[in-house]
C-alpha cells in the first residue's frame, strides 16, 4: 500500500494554503533543494563541461524517459524527454502524417488543449498541402474516425472537464481504418494510470510540470511506438537526434530508436530537478494514486454540492470516467477563484465560467478537502467574491 502521509512530508506546502492546482503546476519536492545545490556547485560549478559526461547529463533524456515509461506503461528506451509538450505534439504529428501520405484529415475534438490545435494549424500552414484539422465535439470523436483520417490527435483527459477518453477503444478504430494516433498525455501523467502498450498507440506526449512535479519549465516526453521508431522521420531534426551529433556531418541522420526524437540540447537543471520528482513516484503504485484520486474527487463533489446549490458540475459524476480534477462551472467563476485564492484555497479558472481544482494524492488528503470546502461555501454563500479586486484579469488564469 502507498503512503500517502509520508509521500505528503516529502513537499513543500505553505503553511495555511490548500493547494489544488497540481493540474496546472505541481508542488515542489523538498529535496530539490539539497539536489539543485549540488548539481550547482558539484557539477556545474566543478566540472563545467566535463559534466555532460562525467555527470551523465547528455544521458539523461533517455535516463529521465525510462522512468516516465514506467509511469505510462511504455516499453522502456520508448520515451525521450526534451522541448515542451506544444513541441513535441508538433513533431509526433508532422511524423505521424508523413506516415500516412495519402490521407489529408487530421482529426481532433473540441476539448483539445488550444495549443494543440495551434500547432497542428501551424504545421497544416507550412505543408501547404491541404490539409483539414476535423474539430469535433469529444462525444463524437468515435464516430469520426473515418477512413478520410491520416492521424488522430487527442488529449486522453479533458483540461476543461476531466472527461477521459476511451484510449484503448479510440486507438483500435483508428487502427482498423488506417490512421495513426497521437495522443496526449497532459492530463493523464500521473493523474491515472495509463498503458500505453496495452492501448496499442502509435505515439504519445505528455508535459512534466504537471501532476508529476518536475517543477516550472520541466521539459516534454515524447513516445514511439517500437514498430515506428526504427523508420519515423522526425521532423525536427536537431543535432542531438542525429546518428553520430559528434560527427559533425553535414548531412542528418536519424539516431537509433527513440533517440532520434531528440532535438537540441537538453534542459539539464529541470531533468534532474525532474528526478527528485520522480523519486517520490517510485515511492507509490499507481492503482493506489488512482483509488484515492477517485476518493477525493467524490468527497470534494459530494460536499461543494451540499454546501453551495449555485454552481454546476462540469465534470463527470462517474468518478472512472474522470481526471484527478474536478470542475465547477459558474457564471462568475472568475471573481469566484480569486476570492478562494485570497482566502488560501488555490485552484485555476479556465474560460468562459470553469472553476478548475486538481487533486493530487501524493500531497492532497481528505483533511484538506473538508477545509477547502468550508472556505468556498464561505464565499459562495455570502458573496464574498462580489468585490471589485477579485474581478481584475491576471496575465496567467
Ligand atoms: C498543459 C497542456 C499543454 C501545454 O503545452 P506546453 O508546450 O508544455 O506549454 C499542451 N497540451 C495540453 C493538452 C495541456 O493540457
Amino acid at each position: 500500500m502507498s503512503d500517502f502521509a509520508a509521500t505528503k512530508a516529502l513537499f513543500q506546502l505553505p503553511e495555511g494554503l490548500i493547494y489544488l492546482d497540481g493540474n496546472s503546476l505541481g508542488a515542489r519536492p523538498k529535496a530539490t533543494t539539497q539536489r539543485l545545490e549540488t548539481l550547482l556547485s558539484d557539477e556545474w560549478g566543478e566540472m563545467l563541461i566535463t559534466g555532460w559526461n562525467k555527470a551523465g547529463w547528455n544521458d539523461k533524456p533517455g535516463t529521465v524517459g525510462n522512468r516516465i515509461a514506467g509511469l505510462i506503461g511504455a516499453e522502456a528506451g520508448h520515451v525521450v524527454m526534451g522541448d515542451t509538450l506544444s513541441i513535441k505534439i508538433y513533431q509526433a504529428l508532422a511524423a505521424a502524417l508523413k506516415m500516412n501520405p495519402d490521407r489529408r484529415v487530421i482529426l481532433s475534438d473540441s476539448g483539445n488543449f488550444p495549443s494543440d490545435l495551434y500547432m497542428a494549424q501551424g504545421l497544416i500552414g507550412l505543408l501547404d498541402r491541404d490539409y483539414e484539422l476535423r474539430v469535433v465535439a469529444p462525444e463524437d470523436v468515435a464516430a469520426n474516425i473515418t477512413n478520410e483520417v491520416a492521424v488522430t490527435m487527442i488529449t486522453q483527459v479533458d483540461y476543461r472537464t476531466g472527461r477521459i477518453h476511451d484510449m484503448k477503444a479510440l486507438t483500435a478504430k483508428a487502427h482498423a481504418v488506417g490512421a495513426i494516433t497521437v495522443w496526449d498525455l497532459a492530463h493523464s501523467a500521473g493523474a491515472i494510470p495509463v498503458d500505453l502498450v496495452d492501448a496499442n498507440a502509435d505515439f504519445a506526449a505528455g508535459c512534466t510540470y504537471k501532476y508529476l512535479n518536475g517543477g516550472p519549465g520541466a521539459p516534454a516526453f515524447i513516445y514511439v511506438a517500437p514498430r515506428h521508431v526504427d523508420t519515423v522521420e522526425p521532423a525536427l531534426s536537431g543535432w542531438l537526434g542525429h546518428e553520430a551529433p559528434f560527427a559533425f556531418d553535414p548531412d542528418y541522420r536519424p539516431g537509433f530508436g527513440i533517440e532520434r526524437m531528440r532535438v537540441g540540447t537538453p534542459p539539464v537543471l529541470q531533468l534532474v530537478a525532474l528526478e527528485v520528482a520522480l523519486d517520490i513516484w517510485d515511492m507509490v503504485d499507481m492503482n493506489d494514486v488512482r483509488a484515492k484520486s477517485i476518493a477525493l474527487t467524490d468527497l470534494f463533489i459530494q460536499e461543494v454540492e451540499a454546501a453551495c446549490d449555485m454552481v454546476t458540475l462540469a465534470s463527470p459524476r462517474d468518478g472512472n470516467a474522470r481526471g484527478s480534477q474536478v470542475s465547477f462551472a459558474f457564471e462568475d467563476g472568475y471573481a469566484a477563484m480569486q476570492a478562494f485564492i485570497a482566502r488560501g484555497v488555490i485552484g485555476d479558472f479556465r474560460a468562459p465560467n470553469i472553476m478548475r481544482f486538481g487533486f493530487t494524492p501524493l500531497y492532497i488528503d481528505e483533511a484538506d478537502v473538508i477545509k477547502a470546502v468550508e472556505i468556498i461555501s464561505d464565499v459562495m454563500n455570502n458573496r464574498l467574491w462580489d468585490a471589485p479586486q477579485y474581478k481584475i484579469r491576471n496575465a496567467v488564469t
